[in-house]
């Protein structure tokens, strides 16, 4: 809600409790309530906000959100996991090998993400971000830590060209701490830092 009055540009949110794998009706995978889902309702009800994005780069499908906004053409959700290619009413999911690398994953959420959301149009941005896809962790795809760096840098850039800088981190996947500890920072500096 500040980011909506203006007071500041994204934030991060720490939530214990979801996101993605919660519905209207349903949960699991540790996921209770849909954090972004209902941070949207809410901005829709309060502020008359229309359409919003939510790109989601945990390893997993975000089953919950997709059904959440399965017929609701207003939210566009991107959805990078290795389900197969799927795009209807915004809603899109996007094929992700099971093993990639860094680059690869960049570039994919570059090619696939930006361009939708630029032509969408969005008040705000959603990132369900999980790191559970970094090597060692339990969604294991290949990927480093520094990946999410320079997602973060991507999805704060894009958010400051398409709609005055209002993203919503909001963590969704991971467990190790030591991961935790070192990306956490890393992210929340990426959506402070200047821009150059
Ligand atoms: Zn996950
Ligand atoms: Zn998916």
């Amino acid at each position: 809600m500040r980011i909506w009055q203006g007071e500041i540009d994204n934030a991060f949110v720490f939530t214990g409790y979801g996101d993605h794998h919660a519905g209207t009706n349903f949960f699991g995978g540790g996921c209770y309530f849909n954090g972004a889902a209902i941070a949207i309702h809410e901005l829709r009800h309060r502020f008359g906000v229309k359409k919003a994005a939510i790109i989601d780069t945990d390893a997993h499908h975000g089953n919950g959100t997709w059904q959440i906004f399965e017929d609701d053409a207003e939210v566009l959700y991107v959805c990078f996991c290795p389900g197969r290619f799927v795009e209807s009413k915004n809603k899109v999911n996007v094929e992700v090998p099971w093993t990639t690398s860094d680059d690869d994953y960049v570039q994919l959420v570059k090619e696939s993400f930006i361009p939708r959301a630029r032509a969408f149009r969005p008040e705000c941005i959603f990132w369900n971000w999980g790191y559970d896809g970094t090597q060692g962790e339990y969604g294991d795809m290949g990927l480093t830590p520094e990946c999410h760096v320079r997602l973060a840098q991507e999805l704060r850039q894009a958010a400051d060209e398409l709609c005055a800088g209002r993203l919503i981190v909001v963590l969704c996947g991971g467990s190790r701490r030591d991961l935790a500890h070192l990306l956490i920072p890393k992210v929340v500096n990426a959506l402070c830092e200047q821009q150059t």
